[in-house]
């Protein structure tokens, strides 16, 4: 399973797919890639291999520079394109690699707000849970902030949303996840070769800690809205 997220001035594409290809050694059984353009997230996802999704992009192109990718290793429902991330609620786009523990009744408690569930994953409740506390206080970030607070569990995550179109964040929580800096541009993965192409420059986020990148700056911050100055480390070995 692999997560890979560009922000920055190129297709988001083509950098989205190279980097879940050198992710593949991690093992997945479906793949989907959302992305970001003139303020509406485009999702495709398949089941099976990446050359399925790929295929797929080639009938059915998505364009933009801002965008999420996954490699999903099912854990909660069956491999299918239904439970296949990207997952989207209202105007929130996830994709995430772990386990929400407490995801039942998380679920339960959005149902019985109105939402409605597409998929079988622990993975739909971010989203919705997102987008529920964005209609209550109207900020993306203040809003993931909030959900990560409320998540128990394992998550490397990724989010878009068509309310921040030019916006990325990503938040960690016993999933590994890599930040890469480029020329203003910048990538998150869960491993450094799904990105060591493109930038050599690379900061490691810790449990707890969140980044969004907005106005070709990354802001890092803890759960608690603390902003953290993190230092880049430089990957001098070949892959
Ligand atoms: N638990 C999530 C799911 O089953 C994510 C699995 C993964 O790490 O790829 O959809």
């Amino acid at each position: 399973c692999g997560i890979v997220g560009f922000t920055g001035r190129q297709e988001a594409t083509s950098i989205i797919i190279e980097g879940l290809r050198k992710l593949e050694y991690r093992g997945y059984d479906s793949a989907g890639i959302c992305t970001m353009s003139d303020g509406k997230a485009s999702i495709r996802r398949s089941e099976g291999k990446l050359s399925n999704l790929e295929k797929l992009l080639a009938s059915s192109p998505v364009l933009g520079t801002v965008g999420i990718g996954h490699t999903r290793w099912a854990t909660h429902g069956r491999p299918s394109e239904i439970n296949a991330h990207p997952h989207q609620a209202g105007p929130i786009v996830v994709v995430h690699n772990g386990i929400i523990e407490n995801y039942l009744q998380l679920r339960e408690g959005l149902k019985a707000q109105g939402h409605v569930f597409k998929s079988e994953t622990d993975t739909e409740v971010i989203a919705h849970l997102i987008d529920q506390k964005m209609k209550e206080c109207g900020s993306f970030e203040a809003a993931v902030r909030q959900a990560l607070s409320i998540l128990k569990g394992a998550y490397a995550i990724c989010i878009v949303s068509e309310s921040e179109p030019d916006q990325l964040i990503a938040a960690k929580h016993g999933a590994p996840m890599v930040v890469g800096l480029g020329d203003g541009e910048f990538y998150v993965a869960s491993d450094i070769p799904a990105i060591l192409s493109h930038t050599r420059s690379m900061i490691f986020m810790e449990d707890g800690e969140m980044v969004v990148f907005k106005g070709g700056s990354a802001e890092f911050s803890n759960v608690n809205g603390e902003k953290l100055e993190k230092t880049p480390r430089h990957i001098d070995w070949s892959p």
